[in-house]
C-alpha cells in the first residue's frame, strides 16, 4: 500500500510540475483512475452484508454458550466497556477538534466523484435519522431481504444477526453444532474472500488517491494531519488516561511498568499491523513477563485479538463522522446527534468483525459509512493515511488485549508482575 502511494505521489508531482493537469489526456488518465477506484469499491462493498453477518452471528452463538462462563462474563464486560470508553473518546475528539470543518471548495475537491449524495441519503437523512425513536424502528426492518440489498439499512442487518446467533446456542446439542459449524465456515470463507479484496488494495488504493491528490494538490495537506492529529490525540487519551486509570485501580497494577514489559508487543503491532501476527508474542509477554496464567491467558488473549479492537472502534468513528462533517460543509446538511448515536452503535459492532490483518477496519467503515447513507466512495481521502494509521490503532488493539487479561487475571486472585507499592 505504501509504494502504491508513492506511485501515485510521483504520477501527481510529475503531472503537477509539467503543468498536466487540465490537458485531455490527464482527464482521461483520472476517470480511468476513478473506475479502477470503483472496481476495488465495489469488491469491498460486496463483502459488507456477509462478514458483518456471519461475524456477529458467530460471535454471538459462541459468546452465549461458552464453556469457561465466568472468566467470559469477565472478557465480554471488559471488552464491551472498553470500546464503548474508546468510541466515545473518539467522538468527542471529532467534536472538539472538527477536522472535517474546512474550506468548502476544499472539501468538495476531497469527496471529488462522492461529493453528489444519492437519492436514499437525502429520505434518510430528512426522515429516518432525524429522530432517536427513528433510530430504533431502523433497527427492525420490514423485510431482512430488502434491507440487506439496501446500503442504507446495515442497521436491520445487524438486529437480526445478533437475535439469530443467540437463538443457535439455544438449540438443541445437536442441531447447534450444525449451525456452529456452517457459520464458522461460512465466517472462514468471507474472511478468505477479504484477504483477497485486501491484497488488491494496492492497485485500489492507486485509482482511489490519485484523483483526489491531482485535484486537491497540496491544500489536502492541513485538513489530513488535523485528521491524523484527531485519531492519534484519541489514542494517546485512551491509552495513557483511561487504560492506565483501568491498571492502576481495577488492575491494582503500575500502568507504565505494563506498558513498559509490553514493548516488544507494541513493535510487532507498529510494524505487522495485525493483531493476529501479534498475537504469539503478546502470549509469551503476558505469561512470562506479566506473570499471567497459561490458564487466562490462552483464553482472554486470543479472544480478544479475535473480537476486541477498541483502536479501530475509535479510529471507525473518527473516520466517519469527519466525513459527515466534509459533507455538512459542502452538502449542507446536519447531522444530528441521532446519526452520531448511530455510527458510536455501529463502530461498536462492526469492531466486532474486523479481522486482525492490515487494513480490514475498512470494510467495516464501509459499512457505516453506507449505513448512515453517504456514498462509500467518500472513503479515498483516507486511504492516503491508512497504513500509518493501521500502525498506531493494531497497536492499541494488542495493548488493550493484554490489559484486559493482567485485570481479569488479578480479578481472579492471580498475583501478577508488578502490582501497585511495590
Ligand atoms: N490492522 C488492525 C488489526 O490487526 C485491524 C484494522 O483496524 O484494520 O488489529
Amino acid at each position: 500500500m505504501v509504494s502504491a502511494l508513492c506511485c501515485s505521489l510521483v504520477v501527481v508531482i510529475s503531472l503537477r510540475c509539467a503543468q498536466l493537469v487540465e490537458t485531455p489526456c490527464t482527464q482521461a488518465f483520472i476517470q480511468g483512475c476513478e473506475w479502477v477506484g470503483k472496481f476495488f469499491m465495489n469488491g469491498l462493498k460486496m463483502l459488507v452484508v456477509p462478514l458483518i453477518a456471519s461475524s456477529l452471528i458467530c460471535g454471538m452463538a459462541f459468546g452465549s454458550q461458552s464453556e469457561c462462563k465466568r472468566l467470559g462474563l469477565k472478557a465480554f464486560s471488559f471488552y464491551f466497556l472498553s470500546c464503548m470508553v474508546a468510541v466515545f473518546i473518539g467522538l468527542g475528539m471529532v467534536n472538539a477538534l472538527q477536522p472535517g470543518h474546512i474550506d468548502q471548495a476544499l472539501a468538495a475537491k476531497i469527496l471529488g466523484q462522492a461529493n453528489t449524495l444519492p437519492e436514499h441519503f437525502i429520505q434518510l437523512s430528512t426522515e429516518s435519522t432525524s429522530k432517536i425513536s427513528d433510530f430504533f424502528l431502523r433497527l427492525f426492518p420490514s423485510n431482512i431481504f430488502s434491507a440487506a440489498a439496501d446500503n442504507g439499512q446495515i442497521l436491520g442487518i445487524i438486529t437480526f444477526s445478533l437475535l439469530f446467533g443467540f437463538f443457535i446456542s439455544r438449540l438443541p446439542e445437536t442441531l447447534r453444532e450444525v449451525q456452529l459449524r456452517l457459520w464458522e465456515g461460512i465466517q472462514q470463507i468471507i474472511r478468505n474472500i477479504t484477504r483477497i479484496v485486501i491484497a488488491f488494495s494496492p492497485i485500489g488504493v492507486f485509482g482511489l488517491v490519485t484523483p483526489i491528490l491531482l485535484q486537491a494538490g497540496c491544500d489536502l495537506l492541513q485538513p489530513l494531519l488535523v485528521f491524523v492529529g484527531t485519531v492519534l490525540l484519541g489514542f494517546a487519551t485512551y491509552v495513557l488516561i483511561f487504560l492506565s486509570l483501568l491498571l492502576r485501580f481495577v488492575g491494582k497494577v503500575r500502568p507504565f511498568a505494563h506498558f513498559r514489559a509490553m514493548l516488544p508487543v507494541w513493535f510487532m503491532a507498529f510494524s505487522t499491523s495485525s493483531s493476529a501476527a501479534s498475537l504469539p508474542i503478546a502470549l509469551d509477554k503476558i505469561e512470562t513477563v506479566s506473570g499471567v496464567s497459561p490458564k487466562i491467558a490462552r483464553f482472554t488473549l486470543p479472544l480478544g485479538i479475535t473480537i476486541n479492537m477498541c483502536g479501530t472502534a475509535l479510529y471507525e468513528c473518527v473516520v466517519v463522522l469527519f466525513l459527515m462533517q466534509l459533507y455538512q460543509v459542502t452538502q449542507g446538511i446536519v447531522f444530528g446527534w441521532s446519526d452520531q448515536l448511530m455510527v458510536v452503535f455501529m463502530a461498536l459492532l462492526t469492531s466486532v468483525g474486523v479481522a486482525g490483518i492490515p487494513a480490514s477496519a475498512l470494510i467495516a467503515i464501509t459499512m457505516i459509512v453506507s449505513s448512515v447513507g453517504l456514498p462509500i466512495e467518500s472513503i479515498g481521502i483516507v486511504w492516503v493515511v491508512e497504513r500509518f494509521l493501521d500502525m498506531f490503532r493494531t497497536a492499541v488493539n494488542v495493548l488493550n488485549d493484554t490489559c484486559g487479561t493482567v485485570i481479569i487475571a488479578r480479578s481472579e486472585g492471580e498475583k501478577t508482575a508488578y502490582p501497585i507499592g511495590q
